[in-house]
């Protein structure tokens, strides 16, 4: 039972469950990882109450409380945390040909301009949040549009859903067709208005959003640093360092910076909630202002690929004397897909081309307990545990016949796990739990779109 609301009824899932004992990057998958075969995952008030093994749970629960019973194959984890993602790039997702720059001109300007107009913000929010519970998407750090209906759009989604959703206005000032520009003061006062709406309102937080250093001119920059100061329960959202072009031109727009990284450093956006995408080509230098701030990185594997950005060196990100933050994420519309499954198997192979390797445990922490410490909400999400907010997946384990050949080969739960994040999608993902309720149901759902919670 929780103190908010100590009549709340306790729902209770058992199957099989993988929960987070530690951080494998630093204890090792073996000592990390938790894997019941027989567990049960109590919820109760929005919170788990208790997870473990099934013996245990069943004599802590109440009197008369129904356990559903999981099929077979069945797998309970905690839900994906997608740490950087443009839901306004939905309508372009898988848009032909170009790389970064290009790519902003030729398809993402003009899908953001569309945003001008409120229905089409409430439209693509919808299909957004949708899809995300199809997916197992359960916390997600979002970037709008510059207009701050795109913001009221999808915060009001988010709250009907009971989502933990971040989400900002983007701030652009320069290098951005008219449209889609605001100026410093513009942008500080709507963003200011947009923190007074919806940072802290249940589970939704706002991001002071800085698009990145190329559309944001000195004094918007500098803005922004001003009103995360006044908002220190904010977050910073933005990219760094995704492609050799960007780069060049960050160079150029700030001569007296001695990188990348220096430009938000000196505008004081680095720190604890502040999460950048990409931080493909860091200097060394550059990763140890990162760690040394407290600022997280988004790996989005699916988008480096796609737009041919590079290859995200976790090795460096994760050095043990300095380790940074580092979340996984979709990276939508650069990004090709909102499966997590899809994007762990992504940045299983980017490591590999990187010379290294990502391990199932290292993948499926990072797509869960690592994305919530990347955003600083450890303890809330990411988990399995009694306290955590109950944002659980149920995966199915044989979700396709090749899935479930492969599987009967699978000697270990790692082995299992790799063979998901390889083979596996959006049909492995068989319910989804927001605040300890059911919000999605693939066997109930069948083709159709996702009950609403
Ligand atoms: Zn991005």
């Amino acid at each position: 039972m929780t103190s908010t609301d100590p009549i709340a009824p306790v729902v209770a899932l058992r199957g099989a469950m993988l929960s987070w004992a530690g951080d494998p990057f630093v204890v090792g998958a073996a000592r990390a990882r938790r894997y019941d075969a027989d567990a049960i995952v109590a919820m109760a008030g929005g919170r788990i109450v208790h997870a473990g093994p099934a013996a245990a749970v069943m004599r802590a629960l109440p009197r008369g409380t129904t356990v559903e019973r999981l099929p077979r194959d069945a797998l309970m984890m905690p839900g994906f945390v997608d740490c950087h993602v443009h839901y306004p790039q939905l309508p372009v997702i898988a848009s032909y040909g170009a790389q970064l720059l290009d790519w902003l001109t030729r398809y993402t300007f003009p899908a953001e301009a569309a945003f001008a107009d409120d229905r089409v913000a409430r439209r693509v929010a919808r299909a957004y949040l949708d899809e995300n519970l199809r997916q197992g998407i359960t916390t997600a750090a979002v970037f709008c549009t510059v207009h701050p209906g795109s913001v009221d759009a999808l915060m009001r989604e988010a709250a009907t859903r009971s989502m933990r959703l971040i989400a900002g206005k983007v701030l652009m000032d320069r290098n951005a067709p008219r449209a889609l520009r605001d100026t410093a003061t513009r942008g500080y006062d709507e963003s200011k208005a947009l923190i007074a709406r919806w940072q802290g309102r249940g589970r939704l937080g706002y991001a002071i959003t800085p698009r990145f250093a190329v559309t944001s001119s000195p004094a918007q920059l500098e803005a922004a640093g001003a009103l995360w100061r006044e908002h220190p329960d904010c977050w910073m959202q933005s990219h760094v360092s995704e492609s050799a072009g960007e780069i060049a031109w960050v160079r150029r727009l700030f001569p007296r910076d001695r990188d990348y990284v220096g430009v938000y450093e000196r505008h004081g956006l680095l720190g604890r909630r502040a999460i950048y995408g990409h931080g493909i080509h860091l200097s060394e230098r550059e990763w140890r202002a990162i760690a040394s701030t407290g600022t997280s990185i988004a790996h989005c594997p699916t988008s480096n690929l796609f737009l041919g950005s590079g290859l995200f060196r976790w090795d460096r990100a994760k050095k043990a004397r300095r380790p940074v933050r580092v979340g996984l994420a979709t990276d939508v519309g650069g990004g090709t897909t909102l499966s997590f499954l899809r994007t762990m198997g992504e940045a299983y192979k980017v490591a590999h081309l990187a010379g290294t390797s990502m391990p199932a445990a290292h993948a499926f922490w990072l797509a869960t307990q690592g994305g919530a410490r990347a955003l600083d909400l450890d303890g809330k999400v990411g988990n399995l545990a009694p306290g955590f907010e109950a944002d659980v997946v149920v995966l199915d384990l044989a979700s396709t016949p090749l899935v479930a050949q492969r599987m009967r080969h699978a000697n270990d739960v790692d082995e299992a796990l790799f063979v998901q994040m390889t083979l596996g999608d959006d049909r492995a993902i068989r319910q989804t739990w927001i605040a300890g309720r059911k919000a999605w149901d693939r066997d109930e759902a069948g083709a159709g779109p996702p009950r609403r919670p």
